[in-house]
């Protein structure tokens, strides 16, 4: 009988290894789950959060301003190690930006994204002096009337969908109708009438997709986003200060995908500068990046419970599962069902080597973690580890789903 396994992974090489355990934050990982005291975990490594920004920045052309998008992984700790190693902050709602202050910088080095901002947060956005992303004319006026009781003039960029989309992204966000930001057929009107009200206008946010590994296709969506900018910086009542082109680089989650080719990136970035400092004197432009920043430095760890074995599938069943982190179990917007990257973090390597299911202890066909994958063999205790899990794992999951306990979260 031949047993057909799932495809492979791309090695992860991020963690180091010591005594066939992996090294996490320079502890072993049992050391480290002792440190922390109960399972499940997710721990986040500052080194590599460090040096993957520090790469980054090493790529990119100087004046390239790096904003990080605090949805991706919004631990207090997280956003205030990044608020030391980038430009800025990106927030899509006020608790996301009431994190932001508290780390200290500068309002204006904060921005504010997203559709459906409700009074509320335009008010406590405006009072804060944050930049404000507008995202439709209604946001628009609404905020006009705020800011004229608050008696402010709050900072704000206009938010544009545009006609073109960023190709083989993981989410689109940009391109054909979406609840995101104002077509751009609609831009020069909705800024002929930002400068009537005369807020404080910074410049353009273009976002079009998320999760992209093909750096032709964020080639291509950057060069449009320039020239759609130049475009309408036209109709703008003043000069653009800033020109926020989004991200969407991708990291690799599943078998088969590879990493992004930044050097290409950065190549035609130094070219879109250029172009930017003759079309667009004096305007800054920002990359705001979210999971690229942090996925790859994120674990989550969860311990093995039970071994079973059901008509010829052995599972681990471990504490941990969808209800922590839901990307991993599948659940978070594929289409069909993949693997992260797992290893066992206490157990790298055995000549006992057997293929598991592993489950969470939901009742619920969904809490997989992962499905036929070769591992050592592992015991009641030993620790199950997902890799590339530091972006939209603990807050992009159902954690009140059975009523389990939440993980805890650590920064090493
Ligand atoms: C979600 C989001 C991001 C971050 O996306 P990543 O794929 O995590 O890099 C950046 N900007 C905006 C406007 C977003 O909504």
């Amino acid at each position: 009988m031949t047993v057909k396994s799932a495809p492979r992974h791309a090695e992860m090489r991020q963690f180091s290894q010591r005594d066939n355990e992996l090294i996490v934050g320079d502890l072993s990982l049992s050391t480290l789950a002792a440190r922390v005291g109960s399972t499940p975990f997710y721990a986040y490594d500052r080194a590599l959060v460090e040096a993957r920004v520090a790469t980054f920045r090493q790529l990119m052309p100087a004046s390239l301003q790096l904003h990080y998008a605090v949805k991706a992984n919004p631990m207090p700790a997280v956003i205030q190690c990044l608020a030391g190693l980038t430009d800025g902050l990106d927030v899509a709602s006020a608790g996301e930006m009431q994190l932001a202050l508290d780390c200290g910088l500068a309002p204006e080095r904060i921005s504010f994204a997203g559709p459906g901002k409700s009074d509320s947060e335009l008010r406590r956005a405006a009072a804060a002096g944050v930049v404000i992303n507008l995202e439709s004319e209604g946001e628009l006026r609404r905020l006009a009337v705020l800011a004229e009781e608050l008696g402010c003039n709050p900072k704000v960029a206009v938010r544009v969908n545009p006609a073109f989309e960023l190709k083989a992204s993981g989410m689109q966000m940009g391109g054909g109708p979406k609840p995101f930001g104002v077509d751009q057929e609609r831009v020069p009107a909705m800024l002929e009438e930002l400068g009537q009200i005369g807020l404080d206008f910074q410049g353009f946010h273009i976002f079009s997709g998320s999760q992209n590994l093909r750096a032709e296709a964020i080639i291509e969506s950057q060069n449009k986003t320039l020239e759609l900018a130049i475009n309408l910086a036209e109709y703008a009542p003043s000069k653009l200060r800033t020109l926020n082109i989004g991200g969407g680089l991708g990291v690799p989650y599943f078998p088969g995908e590879l990493p992004l080719e930044l050097d290409r990136i950065a190549e035609n970035l130094d070219q879109l500068i250029a172009l930017a400092k003759s079309a667009l004197p004096g305007t800054e432009l920002i990359m705001e990046l979210g999971r690229y920043l942090v996925a790859e430095a994120g674990i989550y760890v969860a311990e093995v419970i039970d071994r079973k074995e059901s008509r010829g599938t052995t599972y681990l069943v471990t504490n941990g599962g969808l209800h922590h982190h839901l990307a991993a179990s599948g659940n978070f917007g594929q289409v069909i069902r993949k693997n992260y990257p797992v290893c066992l973090g206490n157990r790298l390597a055995s000549e006992e080597l057997e293929e598991v299911t592993i489950v969470g202890p939901l009742c619920t066909p969904l809490d997989i973690l992962a499905s036929k994958v070769i591992l050592p063999k592992a015991q009641p205790g030993d620790l199950v580890v997902v890799y590339q899990s530091g972006a939209y794992g603990y807050s992009a999951s159902p954690h009140l789903f059975l009523g389990h306990p939440a993980p805890q979260q650590v920064l090493v």
